[in-house]
């Protein structure tokens, strides 16, 4: 007796299918727009479960219709999963070349169903394309800069898979035919229930790499500050105290630029508050156009920023600190407003973050008493 029934299988897979199409539905609806992909998700599974659905009605259908039209629906499927995926990583999909598949594949299905009957024939062809979209998909994620857990999953799964559809592909070469896509030999069983594995751990992988997406982007808005998007204040203290622990072990020096825009109120009040906004926003385009890629700015207060530089010496934060003067100093088509900057090193063994802090805060109030827009050493 077989304890595995391929009907059973294809039936309980279509069904999984449709719970996943209304999950991906919901998240779609639920996740901000900048995470991309969820709808065309949502549609490979309900054609999956349309598909399965048609594959399992095998015998009750005629077999025009339920056996090319449910591997059609089938790849289809594959397709706009791929597509989604694609989205998810910002990729525009450029469809032509699997039109053209999917349409062969339908074409040579229908010709091996009523033409010229061959379940050999319907089996390689259904298998060669589908190894094609399994593999293509896993490559494509595959070749994407970020290697999270979520990202290999999906690749794994889709891999592995492909690879099970090749081996189906060899088999049918190697091996006694089976008589339909319903039988229930060692091979047939393990290429019905890898797909419908493949589908159902498609669905949880892709889900676990938006949940890494969502955070990502949550920790990205909860580091930065909205209106300029230099860091929070919060977030360059514990970027300092890190950087002062690796200055102790090392023996390395740190400068603190602390920078406050010259009467940033008189800007505001001659030119309103929106044009102050984008004077801020400019200001920080400034200052990371004169930082290194390790510097590291963030927004203190309202016009208060500052600057974390790694490895640096006094007198190379002085020439940092004296481009930033000087490119805010130029004219430009916003209204021109200058800065004060405060430098502290890390000079004494025992320093922490708040007194390195406390002494480029005075500086800064030298800086302004000696007449803004120049700068001073702690
Ligand atoms: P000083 O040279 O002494 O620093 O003078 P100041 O006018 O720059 O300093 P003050 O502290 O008197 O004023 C800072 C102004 O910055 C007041 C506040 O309305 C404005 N400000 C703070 N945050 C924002 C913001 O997000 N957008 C805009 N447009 N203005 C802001
Ligand atoms: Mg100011
Ligand atoms: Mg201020």
């Amino acid at each position: 007796m077989n304890l595995i029934d391929p009907r059973t299988v294809i039936i309980l897979s279509g069904s999984m299918s449709g719970l996943m199409a209304l999950v991906f539905y919901i998240l779609q609806r639920k996740y901000p727009t900048s995470i991309q992909g969820l709808g065309d998700w949502s549609v490979a599974m309900l054609i999956f479960c349309v598909g399965g659905s048609l594959f399992a009605a095998r015998g009750s259908l005629p077999d025009v219709l339920s056996i090319p039209f449910s591997v059609f629906l089938l790849l289809l499927g594959l397709y706009i999963g791929y597509r989604g995926t694609q989205r998810f990583f910002g990729v525009a999909p450029r469809p032509a070349p699997f039109a053209v598949l999917l349409l062969l594949a339908l074409v040579l299905e229908l010709w091996f169903t009523v033409v010229e009957p061959s379940y050999q024939g319907r089996l390689r062809t259904s298998n060669i394309a589908m190894a094609i979209l399994f593999g293509q998909h896993a490559r494509f994620i595959l070749q994407q800069p970020a290697r999270t857990f979520g990202n290999m999953l999906t690749a794994g799964v889709l891999g592995i898979t492909a690879v099970i559809q090749l081996m189906r592909f060899v088999t049918t070469f190697t091996e006694q035919p089976d008589y339909n896509t319903l039988s229930t030999s060692p091979q047939n069983l393990v290429y019905i229930t890898s797909f419908a594995f493949a589908i159902l751990l498609f669905s949880i992988s892709a889900i676990l790499m938006t949940t890494e997406r969502l955070l990502t982007e949550m920790e990205q808005l909860a580091i930065h500050d909205p209106l300029t998007n230099a860091l929070t204040r919060r977030h360059m203290h514990k970027l300092c105290d890190s950087e002062l622990s690796r200055c102790k072990r090392h023996g390395h020096s740190m400068a603190l630029l602390m920078m406050d825009l010259d009467h940033f109120k008189r800007i505001n009040d001659l030119y309103g508050h929106q044009q102050g906004d984008l004077v801020l926003v400019a200001f920080v385009g400034k200052i990371n156009a004169s930082l290194r890629q390790q510097d590291q700015l963030g927004r203190f207060g309202g016009e208060e920023f500052l600057a974390l530089l790694p490895q640096t010496s006094q007198q190379e934060a002085e020439m940092v600190a004296q481009r930033i003067c000087e490119s805010c100093a130029q004219p430009h088509d916003l209204p021109v407003c200058t800065v004060s900057i405060g430098i502290a090193t890390n000079a004494h063994a025992a320093d922490s973050f708040d007194s390195i802090l406390a002494r480029a805060d005075a500086a800064l109030y030298q800086a302004k008493a000696n007449g803004r827009n120049r700068i001073a050493m702690a």
